[in-house]
Formats: structure tokens, C-alpha cells, sequence
């Protein structure tokens, strides 16, 4: 993803004059060589950028500044190599409004026993230095990361990269443009919210076009541009007789590439990286775009079904948090119980499933949908793959967003399906289905959700930091009345703390 290549993370070293010049010299070179480190791991997605030593209130509250206002840099990296006495950061730090890590570190991994002096003492003061700039980051109210690990070490290594993909997630949702194609679903209350709200704390927005501007696009769309990519649905996909030149289907597996390159094309132009769509609102439509929403997903588009805006940022913030992993994330929703020792849930949607979790080359298929009184909709027919994952949602509860994230274990379907004529994925909540299910639905949860193979709980908590916004984990040790309890001291902390 671009975005990759376009953003960096800054390195800010704390240090003082008191202990001379030559102190502070030693300071940036052994900065440097850290920052050098870092950059040579393949555990880091981004480039570090080496800001130099900050001695004073002055250079502190520039470099800050200057960050807040430099679209490359998405995030900063603190680290007290010396004492830094910490009341020279309250501006800088008041006014920085992008991710904070303070990396724990330390030039050398262990005490020299045989040569420590009193001078390698006065360089060599994180151990100390990191707890005075620590004190006034909580001081001030504010949300950061901490790494503490030996700087080359892999495991400390991949914490830093882990957040960097935070961060770049972060900096897309702060320009990310969604698009509507439609309205909410009738009378659905958890799909809505404040979408004010949600660009003030959230950072994107959200807008609606008729469905009518989108159905002028898909004139606008050649035959030659249909043929073309109809042949690349061939080479990807399984085609049976059905759906092949002159099979019953094609027609329908034509109409839904116009209205895949219509959707493209009016993204594009609008410069927007999510959408939802409504069988509602299809007027002068041929079929739900159901293919078009998996196949953009899958190119990294945020999609959500049924006007659902918050779930479809949600897919495009972990579309391009995990960009060129390989486990796959989709839109997904909640569809059947099975409650058998070792429960578990059928996920699905009427089609819109993204083929980046797929075990199996997808079947292009198309069968009547039974609502929206539309054509037979084409659509990619699959099952997800085994492994463990993740799936979030966030809800408006009127005073805040609230984030809710469950780890799920994917599993095989007990049976072949072969009457279910949708993508599918198989999947059981920890700690259990029925401790799972009973917590996301006391937390509010949605049916549909973002789900992921890639991404880690940390990053989850990661990005709830960073946003602001309180998150529920649902997990191997969830306890129903711990849930509870803290439901309650949620409700309690968020009317204290305000607007
Ligand atoms: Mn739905």
C-alpha cells in the first residue's frame, strides 16, 4: 500500500546540558546507531527518521510542531538516553495530537561490571531519565505506548512494528473519505450513529450519493472494460457451465462487472477508500453489487453492507493495518448458532464476504437473493481458512464510541455446505460461545463486524489508545462479571471526564 512508502516515524532523543557537550555528542551518536538498528529489522514496516537530541523547552516544543504539521511523519518515538528533566516537555507534548511510543531502551543490553564508572552512570540514565518523562505523559493525561526491551532484540523489534502499522491505520483514517451509496437500513439502530462524532474523534468522513449518481456512472462504463475484466474473473475464479460464455448466468455475472467498474471509477474520483451499499437502494440497478464489494475489499477498500458506515472504516482501518499480510480480513456478520459442546457460529452475509480469507479458489456464483426484489445477484462462493483471528466493532452509546473486540478461533465447518450459496467462515468466541456471545451482546455489540487473521489484540488496544475510546476485550479470560463491573466503571469514568 502507498501509504507505506509515503509515511515515517520520528526518533526523539531526550538529553540535557548539564553534563557538557561531549556528553550530549556521545548521546546522538549512540542515538543514531539505535535508530540504524531499528531500520535494518525486518520487523518494521516503516522507515525511523533520526530527529537528533532535545535539550530544551525550545527545540522539544519545535520538534513537536513540527511533526504535528509534517503529513510524512505519523507517529514519534521518545527515548531518555540521559536525564531530561520533564517540565521542558509540558508544551510540546500539550500540543502533539499524533502517536506517542516512549521507548524503554538502553544503549548497552547489560551493566559493563568490570569498567562501569561514574561517567558511563551519567550517560547511560534511562533507567531513570524514562520514569521522569514517563511521570509528566501521565501527568498530562495522555495516551501513548510504552516499549521497554533492549532496543535490538527482535521481540522488542516487533512491538515497535506491531504499533507503526497502528499508525499508519491511524494517519489513512484521518483523510480517509467514505462513501454512502444510500442510506442506513430502515429503523437499524446499532449500524447508525453520530457521524460527526466520528470525524471529530474518529477522524474520517462520511458522505452520501443517490444511487442515481452511481447508475449514470455505470453508463459511462465500455463494453470493452467489461469484457476485459469478466476475463479476469475467469482466470481467478472457478466458472461453471452456468456462469460461462453463453451458460444461463453470464448475464448477470456481466451486469455485476459494469457495476464493479462504476463503483471503482466513482471511488476514484471521489477520492474515497470505504463504501456501503443497501439492497434497499438498487433503483435502476441490475443485482446487489455483492462481487463488487468482495472484490474491493480484497483490493483494500473499508466496505460495509446495509449503510453500516462505521463497520466499513473499520474494514479499511484493518485493511491497511495489516497491508501485505497474507491472512485476510473482511466485512462479516453473524448468521447461525451452533450450539453443540465446543460451540460455535456460521458467519456469513447475503454476499459480501471478503475472498482475501478464502481456503479455496472462489466459485463465481449466482443465485436469487430473496430480498430487494432485484436480479439474481453474481457473487464469490468460499470458506475461510483455519486460525486464530479477531473481530471488532465499534458502537455509538450517545456519549462515546465504544470499541468491542473478540478472539475467535476459525474453524472447518463440521460438514460440506452445499446448499449455502453465500461465503462462509466457521468460528468459535473465546473463552466459549455462550461466555463470548453473552459479553459482546452485554457490550452492545453489532451483527456485523471487521474481522481479521492478522492482527494482534495489542494492536487492537493500540489504536483504542490512540483514538481515545473505550474498548471492551472479549478473550480466553473473559469473566461475565468482570465484564460487567467494568461496564459499569466505564460508564462512570466517560460522564466524569466529559466532552
Ligand atoms: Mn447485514
Amino acid at each position: 500500500m502507498d501509504i507505506y512508502k509515503s509515511s515515517e516515524i520520528w526518533f526523539v532523543t531526550g538529553a540535557q546540558l548539564l553534563y557538557g557537550d561531549d556528553i550530549v555528542q556521545k548521546v546522538n551518536a549512540q542515538s543514531q546507531t539505535i535508530v540504524d538498528g531499528l531500520n535494518q529489522s525486518q520487523a518494521l514496516p516503516l522507515r525511523i527518521i533520526y530527529k537528533g537530541t532535545v535539550n530544551t523547552a525550545e527545540e522539544i516544543t519545535d520538534i513537536f510542531n513540527q511533526a504535528n504539521i509534517d503529513k510524512k511523519c505519523v507517529g514519534v518515538i521518545t527515548w531518555m538516553h540521559t536525564f531530561s528533566p520533564a517540565k521542558m516537555w509540558v508544551h510540546g507534548l500539550k500540543s502533539f495530537y499524533k502517536p506517542l511510543l516512549h521507548l524503554h531502551t538502553q544503549y548497552d543490553r547489560e551493566i559493563p561490571w568490570a569498567s562501569i564508572d561514574m561517567n558511563y552512570m551519567n550517560l547511560n540514565q534511562s533507567a531513570h531519565g524514562d520514569r521522569e518523562f514517563g511521570f509528566i505523559v501521565s501527568r498530562l493525561r495522555k495516551n501513548r505506548k510504552i516499549v521497554a526491551g533492549y532496543w535490538n532484540d527482535l521481540q522488542t523489534q516487533s512491538k515497535i512494528g506491531l504499533w507503526m502499522r497502528v499508525c499508519v491505520g491511524w494517519a489513512d483514517q484521518q483523510s480517509l473519505r467514505l462513501i454512502r451509496f444510500g442510506d442506513n437500513m430502515n429503523n437499524v439502530a446499532v449500524t447508525d450513529g453520530d457521524k460527526v462524532e466520528a470525524e471529530r474523534r474518529l477522524g474520517y468522513h462520511v458522505d452520501y450519493f443517490s444511487i442515481g449518481d452511481l447508475v449514470d456512472t455505470m453508463q459511462t462504463i465500455s463494453e470493452q472494460e467489461i469484457k476485459d475484466l469478466v476475463a479476469l474473473y475467469e482466470e481467478q475464479y472457478v466458472f461453471e457451465d452456468n456462469v460461462k460464455v453463453n451458460g444461463k448466468d453470464r448475464l448477470q455475472v456481466i451486469e455485476a462487472a459494469r457495476e464493479e467498474l462504476a463503483i471503482r471509477k466513482f471511488l476514484a474520483e471521489k477520492k474515497a477508500n470505504a463504501f456501503t451499499t443497501s439492497f434497499d437502494a438498487l433503483h435502476g440497478m441490475n443485482q446487489l453489487p455483492g462481487l463488487a464489494a468482495q472484490r474491493l475489499m480484497a483490493d483494500g477498500y473499508g466496505f460495509g453492507a446495509e449503510g453500516d458506515w462505521k463497520t466499513a472504516a473499520l474494514v479499511r482501518l484493518f485493511k491497511v493495518m495489516t497491508a501485505g499480510l497474507s491472512g485476510g480480513s473482511s466485512f462479516i456478520e453473524d448468521y447461525v448458532l451452533h450450539f453443540k459442546e465446543d460451540g460455535a457460529i456460521l458467519q456469513a452475509h447475503m454476499l459480501e464476504i471478503c475472498p482475501s480469507i478464502s481456503r479455496n479458489k472462489p466459485r463465481m456464483e449466482v443465485h436469487p437473493l430473496s430480498i430487494g426484489g432485484k436480479a439474481d445477484p453474481a457473487r464469490l462462493v468460499f470458506t475461510a481458512h483455519e486460525g486464530k483471528g479477531l473481530t471488532a466493532t465499534i458502537v455509538d452509546m450517545g456519549n462515546r464510541f465504544r470499541m468491542i473486540v473478540s478472539k475467535v478461533d476459525c474453524l472447518s465447518p463440521e460438514e460440506d455446505l452445499p446448499k449455502l450459496p453465500v461465503a462462509r467462515a466457521f468460528w468459535k468466541p473465546e473463552p466459549d460461545l455462550e461466555t463470548g456471545t453473552s459479553a459482546w451482546i452485554l457490550a452492545g455489540g453489532t451483527h456485523h463486524s471487521a474481522f481479521s487473521f492478522d492482527l494482534t489484540l495489542e494492536q487492537i488496544i493500540d489504536y483504542a489508545e490512540i483514538a481515545d475510546m473505550e474498548l471492551v476485550i472479549i478473550d480466553e479470560n473473559t469473566d461475565l462479571y468482570k465484564i460487567k463491573e467494568s461496564l459499569k466503571l466505564n460508564e462512570v469514568y466517560y460522564a466524569l471526564r466529559g466532552f
